[in-house]
């Protein structure tokens, strides 16, 4: 068996950031009213794009309310993208809960499957419902939030460790089944980045996460939304089923 030669220098053209370049591409982003998937909804929309769960001023949006655990939910939060846009080209699957901090024997059985059915069937479920929209639109890119909890693990969140995991391993199961046919399909992992998500947490815990990124800092929202950005975007067409960090050097250790 061939195959074609990957294009060289003189072939094809490295392509760099375009304020426009998501113009004429359909977006979704579950999760996008508050914290990254807000600015990933903003950071789309501000390089042309019309995204789902954004409801800024000046953007093509749509907000669509979905629930993300259950299945039929997310096939009509689907739909409800595709009729308003004509199609689906690109996903960020994002929408997730933290679980409550305790040790595996006293996690009650109701908090791990809320936990794993947001985090991790969620994803499932919005995988199962868009990649075919976006086959049907001619191919695109997806992102899946994950975490460095994707990778390392943290004693009192065993729930949403175990799903943070769980999405790499789809992400790259998806990639290979759909890398053939124009879709690509990767993960992020951000460190602890500064949202909602980590609201109610006092001032010495809120320290203690600072501690643990060598970059002094927590994240910001726009920050993880840059890479999400590049991920979908086409300057990232040979990047498929990876597993990509934002995290101020937190698992470098
Ligand atoms: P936020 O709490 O700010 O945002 C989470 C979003 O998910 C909200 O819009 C929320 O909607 C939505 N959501 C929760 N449950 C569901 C559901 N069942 N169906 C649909 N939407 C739902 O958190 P972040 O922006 O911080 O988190 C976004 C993602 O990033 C999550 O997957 C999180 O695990 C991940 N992440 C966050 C990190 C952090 O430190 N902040 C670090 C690493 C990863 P609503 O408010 O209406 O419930």
């Amino acid at each position: 068996m061939t195959h074609p030669r990957t294009p060289d220098a003189h072939t094809s053209h490295a392509r760099t950031a375009d304020s426009q370049e998501f113009a004429g591409r359909a977006a979704l982003v579950t999760g996008g009213a508050s914290g990254i998937g807000l600015a990933v909804a903003r950071r789309l929309a501000y390089a042309g794009a019309a995204v789902t769960e954004l409801t800024e001023r000046g953007a093509k949006a749509v907000a669509v309310r979905m629930d993300v655990t259950d299945d039929s939910s997310v096939r009509q939060g689907v739909e409800a993208t595709v009729a308003a846009f004509g199609g689906l080209h690109l996903a960020v699957n994002n929408a997730g809960v933290a679980g409550a901090r305790v040790p595996i024997a006293e996690t009650p059985a109701e908090e791990w499957r809320r936990v794993v059915s947001t985090n991790l069937d969620g994803v499932f479920h919005s995988l199962r419902h868009e990649l075919p929209a976006i086959l049907a639109s001619g191919g695109g890119a997806v992102v899946n939030m994950s975490s460095i909890l994707g990778t390392n693990g943290s004693a009192g969140s065993a729930a949403y460790v175990a799903a943070k995991h769980g999405v790499v391993g789809l992400t790259k199961t998806a990639a290979l089944e759909y890398a053939s046919q124009g879709v690509r399909i990767n993960a992020v992992g951000p460190g602890y980045i500064d949202t909602p998500l980590l609201s109610g947490i006092g001032q010495e815990a809120y320290d203690a996460l600072v501690a643990l990124h060598p970059a002094g800092r927590l994240g910001r929202a726009e920050e993880v939304a840059e890479l999400v950005a590049f991920l979908l975007s086409e300057r990232a067409s040979f990047v498929h089923g990876s597993y990509h960090l934002v995290d101020g050097a937190y698992a470098a250790r």
